[in-house]
């Protein structure tokens, strides 16, 4: 079911996934995809990659411009970004801290 092990898995590939927020080298945990309505067509995406600790604050970056985003796993390939805001990461509640 996870297309995850392919990627990972592979140490041919020495390029590390970073997080594309500013100033931070966090390996990226997520993708943030998303479009400007305005100038992207509907098929155009646009990706960020996030780390743990900025894949809310990307989102939101992006979606407080009303523009449409979607937050994926690593490897999950978005091709057209939904409206609104679309969250489809398989681990996405696994992060809590239980006790
Ligand atoms: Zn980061």
């Amino acid at each position: 079911m996870s297309g995850l092990g392919a990627l990972f898995g592979n140490t041919d590939d020495e390029q590390e996934l970073r997080c594309s927020r500013a100033g931070c080298s966090n390996p990226a945990a997520a993708t943030v995809n998303w479009r400007n309505p305005k100038i992207h067509s509907e098929d155009r995406v646009k990706v960020w990659l996030a780390c743990n600790d900025h894949i809310d604050y990307l989102r939101d970056y992006v979606a407080t411009r009303n523009f449409p985003v979607t937050v994926a796993d690593i490897g999950n390939d978005v091709t057209r970004v939904q409206d609104g805001i679309l969250d489809l990461r398989s681990s996405s509640i696994s992060f809590g801290f239980l006790e």
